[in-house]
């Protein structure tokens, strides 16, 4: 007979152990059945490969544990690089988003240090000839749309899929930027720096 922690063995421990286990199915079918009703019966769903890694003083975030279980229920799941997504304006891909709204620290140890700090939940375009800036109905002034931010990471992800679809290829603003050689590794014989002309141009890359 396998030992078993003491906290284990407790008849009570169990029985809420088995149902965590009952609801969490209960759960995952609700979730399936609310994207099959919202999307068809048969959507491709794409995630972002984004990882909270160890964070403490947080929940646990879903990630390869949501991907299985979707897998599991049946759904095709793609999944895509996050990379720039919440940095490219997602209206005229040539903007960069910036945060601009002030908020109190949540965090209560912090809040001595940093009483105030800029909020990551909405996002704006810097480029004041953005297509996706809007009019003030007060003012009537043109000023820049303010972005969720998961809904610009979403719309970003939807340019990359339509660029792999249509192009074959990522977007090159969503791409990693490297160097085809690392020039601060290779240094010419006579121990003189090549000149930066003669460097190798960085190019972006995909990683996968
Ligand atoms: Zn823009």
């Amino acid at each position: 007979m396998p030992r078993r922690h003491p906290w284990i063995a407790q008849p009570l421990h169990r029985k809420l152990q088995e149902s965590a286990f009952i609801n969490r199915q209960r759960w995952e079918s609700k979730l399936a059945k609310d994207l099959r009703r919202k999307f068809g019966l048969n959507p491709t769903l794409i995630l972002g490969n984004w990882s909270a890694g160890i964070v403490r003083s947080h929940a646990p975030i879903p990630g390869k544990g949501l991907r299985r279980m979707l897998l599991a229920q049946g759904f095709k799941v793609l999944h895509i690089d996050e990379f720039k997504t919440l940095t490219w304006c997602p209206y005229c891909e040539e903007g960069k988003l910036e945060k601009f709204l002030h908020v109190k620290n949540p965090r209560p140890h912090q809040q001595i240090k940093w009483p105030v700090i800029m909020s990551y939940a909405v996002l704006r375009c810097k480029n004041v000839n953005c297509e996706g800036w809007v009019k003030n109905a007060m003012t009537g002034e043109s000023c820049p749309r303010i972005l969720n931010r998961d809904l610009a990471a979403c719309l970003n992800f939807r340019h990359i899929v339509t660029g792999l679809w249509e192009h074959g290829k990522v977007p090159e603003c969503f791409m990693h930027l490297q160097r085809t050689v690392d020039a601060d590794e290779v240094a010419p014989d006579n121990g003189s720096r090549e000149s930066p002309d003669n460097e190798p141009p960085a190019q972006r890359r995909r990683i996968e």
